[in-house]
């Protein structure tokens, strides 16, 4: 249990990440299975819809032709006999046939022998020459009737039919009758194909399209009329695109057929590119929540990282404060028992308190300008400086520390003058005491430091070496960090405050230069430089020897900077 509880404390953030990826993950597998049962529906619901909407437009036709004959076709059968057939000008229903020819009746009163006149399609007034083409058409169409005629058999019902075997001359029609159900003639109406073709087609198919189609979206689909040749009788714009298409045999006009489809695409096409458009938004939104919440888990890593090191600064420096401190009160009491014998020792004793409180200078130093960078109080003096003046006095203010631990300095100048640049000369003394305090607690068992000081393409640079326990390269950017110490190997002995090289950062940035590290990794060594800008002039070193070995072997530190 216990192991458990410190398994979720420490995989906290991957917990919670899981924890949120793995009900994404399934919610998105759930939604990619209804997309994909919604782009087979889609498909079938965009062709019922569309196959419902032409049944929308022929009923339209159907209805139009229907009532119109039901109404102009009511002739009476008495209407037709005799005289009045031939003077009555008011034979057919009140209502013009809109769409008509012309009008006709088709008389069997006298036996054997039928009877025929042509009319115009306002029902008044008769077509006396009509086409020939239109007589014949008419007489056939009435011939089964007329045999039922003359077979006096009764007709039941009385309904309107049509013939289209005249393709030119449609005709729908329908019997007279008398009182004992005898057909006594015939009414009829020649269809006009051009004003169907022109007028009525067109508009029938324009009144149905907002009932099925949203405004944007009848831009998007092409409605076409072929007739029996194959020919195209009419569209609602140029056709292109799929043949794919929804299509049905047009009322009246039986061998046209009005079909239907997509200006872009299929509605297959249509239903997969639905798919694919809502599947990569999911994919999308899925990406920025895990995004988002990678985020939000990486600053609260981070947080709680800062948190630790925070923790462990406090307890770093007080330890960094404890040490020194009781050696003073040590030395201290020492010296005022008088338990020192020889001068020689109080000497040493005295170097010892004023090397440690020097540590101690520099840790409380470090800690104040940390706090007044964080606050954006810290401000620099900037003055034309000769660098190398400003590296050879830190050095000689860090002999005695130096010296203590038995290190030597190597310093290197460049031949020639460095270049006087634009700096606060204190500031960097403590950049470059930081490097070199580093330099001291992480050089292990090796003695060796060499501070190279140089002139690159517009820098003066300042590089500190030591053949310590060098920095991992996975490290190296990390050590810049506030509060940040690498907390492997050999370092556990060492303590600090993670301050240090936050603080050298600062200040090299404030000189608009960079600090850079170096490092070959563990036990190689590291290369701390600083790297200023340079200003127009010279500084002050002249004939400086291009090496100059400053400390002898042994324990004793000699700055030798020529001037
Ligand atoms: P501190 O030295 O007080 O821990 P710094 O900010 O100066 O803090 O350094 C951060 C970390 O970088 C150190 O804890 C150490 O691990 C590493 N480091 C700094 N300088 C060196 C060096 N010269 N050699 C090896 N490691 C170093």
């Amino acid at each position: 249990m216990k192991r458990l509880r410190t398994f979720f404390r420490r995989h906290v953030l991957w917990v919670v990440f899981f924890a949120v990826a793995i009900p994404l993950a399934s919610i998105l597998a759930l939604q990619y299975r209804s997309l994909s049962k919604l782009e087979k529906t889609s498909t079938v619901a965009e062709k019922v819809w569309m196959k419902n909407y032409l049944g929308d437009v022929t009923k339209e036709v159907k209805y139009y032709y229907r009532t119109t004959a039901e109404q102009v076709l009511n002739v009476p059968a008495a209407a037709i006999t005799g005289e009045r057939l031939r003077n009555s000008r008011h034979l057919f229903g009140k209502c013009e046939a809109k769409g008509a020819k012309s009008l006709f009746i088709v008389s069997f009163a006298s036996p054997g022998e039928s009877e025929i006149f042509f009319y115009k399609p306002s029902g008044r007034g008769k077509i006396i020459e009509p086409p020939l083409a239109e007589l014949r058409a008419a007489n056939v169409a009435a011939a089964p009737l007329k045999m039922l005629s003359e077979e006096r058999t009764p007709v039941q019902t009385t309904t309107v039919t049509t013939d289209e075997r005249d393709l030119e001359n449609r005709i729908i029609m329908k019997p007279i009758t008398d009182d004992s159900s005898q057909v006594v003639g015939v009414a009829g109406m020649i269809i006009d194909n051009r004003y169907f073709r022109e007028h009525y087609l067109p508009r029938a198919i324009q009144n149905s399209l907002p009932k099925f189609f949203p405004d944007d979206a009848q831009d998007n689909v092409i409605v076409t009329v072929h007739d029996g040749a194959g020919q195209l009788v009419l569209a609602t714009q140029p056709v292109k695109g799929q043949d794919n298409e929804t299509w049905m045999p047009v009322p009246y006009f039986q061998d046209w057929r009005i079909a239907i489809r997509s200006r872009d695409m299929t509605p297959e096409q249509w239903a997969h590119w639905n798919f694919n458009f809502n599947l990569a938004l999911s994919v999308a939104l899925t990406v920025v929540l895990l995004g988002g919440i990678a985020l939000a888990l990486r600053t609260v890593s981070h947080e709680l990282r800062l948190s630790q090191m925070k923790t462990d600064f406090v307890s770093n420096v007080s330890h960094e404060l404890r040490t020194p401190l009781s050696s003073i009160r040590v030395f201290g009491e020492f010296l005022k028992l008088g338990r020192v014998a020889g001068p020689e020792k109080v000497r040493e004793y005295g170097e010892y308190v004023e090397t440690e409180s020097r540590r101690l200078t520099q840790l409380i130093d470090n800690i104040l300008d940390f706090s007044k960078i964080e606050s954006d109080r810290k401000t620099y003096q900037f003055e034309r400086a000769d660098v190398a003046e400003v590296v050879g006095a830190t050095l000689k203010t860090f002999d005695v520390q130096l010296k203590q631990h038995g290190f030597g300095v190597d310093l290197r100048l460049p031949p020639g003058r460095l270049p006087v640049a634009v700096i606060d000369s204190e500031s960097i003394a403590q950049a470059l005491m930081n490097l070199l305090d580093n330099a001291v607690k992480y050089s292990g068992e090796s003695k060796e430091i060499t501070v190279r000081l140089g002139h690159r393409a517009g820098f003066i640079t300042i590089a500190v070496t030591d053949r310590g326990i060098g920095i991992a390269r996975e490290e190296q950017g990390k050590i810049f960090e506030k509060f940040y110490r690498v907390g492997t190997g050999l370092v556990h002995d060492v303590k600090g405050s993670g301050l240090g090289l936050a603080l050298v950062e600062h200040i090299v940035k404030a000189h608009r230069g960079r600090v850079t590290v170096e490092s070959e990794g563990s036990g190689r060594g590291s290369t701390f430089t600083i790297h200023l800008p340079a200003t127009e002039g010279l500084g002050g070193h002249a004939e400086t020897p291009q090496s100059a070995p400053i400390l002898s072997g042994d324990s004793t530190f000699r700055f030798d900077l020529k001037r």
